[in-house]
């Protein structure tokens, strides 16, 4: 935080755009091992679809911040210095793509500790921000805020504040804020902002909901929040190529329920880097990092005391 701030009293006053992120991670190993229990190495498809992402932005001039798996770091370290010279932001989503309600807290410093000196090995760049794998920071995990600080993170954007099956956190804030934590440490946090419809909190801006929803609806969630939105995108998720054999075989021994779950996954995939180019077209993007420079030149940063937030327990609101 106060590595920002130092930066921002250097800098002149910049414009608050929405956010382009990508979650940088191998669908397919992701996969095997946590759908059909088997391990494989990390495929070079997220190389091929990540560099699509990568000569989108270049078209569009825009920067965007790639929270990126350490596991895919290790195995294609050309990509992680593609994106940075290109002068993207590097930031950390995980080492082996745990989730936070598989982890204890000791196992989660490790892993986040390692990913993060492993991103800045190979980056040669410092990383201050964090993302956890399928938004599993939640009222159920409120411990991994402590563990990110410890690390040494200055922001996170993993909170989903809606109420679904499998994350969210339902009653935190909607906009950015400041996490006051022990010793009076503060973590930035950036919630995935979601728009209301008939009363009730829905995701737009990221994932399988950009991925299916009618892009009218996309768009309109986009321009009730023009500098505010947090868009996120895998790369498997603009793959269109027929999976591994090694896949497909697993894929047939499951049940006909999760065969058509995982199905699922690749539907409307051909359409998504073409909402994504009109999406560049119609609004302004920028890196995480800059979007929270430009949101605290503002004042607009709520602050929230994190332990009384824990302490008040599940059915808190911000
Ligand atoms: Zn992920």
């Amino acid at each position: 935080m106060e590595r920002l701030s130092q930066e921002q009293n250097k800098t002149k006053a910049l414009e608050v755009k929405s956010v382009f992120s990508v979650d940088v991670e191998d669908g397919v190993s992701i996969a095997m091992r946590d759908i059909f229990n088997k391990t494989v190495p990390q495929t070079d498809r997220v190389i091929r679809t990540t560099e699509v992402i990568l000569d989108l932005l270049a078209k569009h001039h825009t920067k965007a911040t790639f929270f990126t798996l350490a596991q895919v770091a290790e195995a294609f370290p050309a990509l992680v210095q593609r994106i940075v010279s290109e002068g993207h932001e590097l930031a950390v989503h995980g080492n082996k793509h745990l989730l936070f309600s598989q982890m204890t807290p000791q196992l989660a410093r490790q892993e986040l500790s390692s990913a993060k000196k492993k991103l800045e090995d190979i980056s040669g760049q410092y990383v201050i921000g964090h993302r956890a794998p399928a938004f599993s920071i939640s009222e159920r995990t409120p411990w991994a805020i402590d563990v990110l600080l410890e690390c040494g993170f200055q922001y996170d954007s993993s909170i989903m504040p809606i109420k679904a099956s499998r994350y969210g956190w339902p009653g935190f804030s909607e906009n950015p804020c400041l996490l006051i934590g022990n010793d009076n440490r503060k973590l930035v946090e950036v919630p995935i902002k979601p728009i209301k419809l008939f009363g009730k909190a829905f995701p737009y801006s990221g994932g399988s909901y950009l991925r299916l929803l009618p892009y009218s609806l996309i768009k309109t969630g986009f321009s009730q929040n023009p500098t505010q939105s947090i868009l996120y995108i895998h790369p498997y998720e603009l793959d269109t190529k027929q999976y591994p054999d090694y896949y497909l075989a697993a894929l047939k021994k499951e049940s006909l329920w999760t065969q058509l779950k995982m199905r699922s996954m690749w539907f409307n995939r051909k359409n998504t880097i073409h909402k994504l180019d009109d999406l560049l077209s119609c609004f302004r993007f920028d890196t995480m990092k800059n979007f929270i420079k430009a949101t605290e030149q503002q004042k607009t940063l709520k602050k929230i005391n994190f332990r009384e937030l824990v302490a008040r327990g599940k059915n808190s609101t911000l």
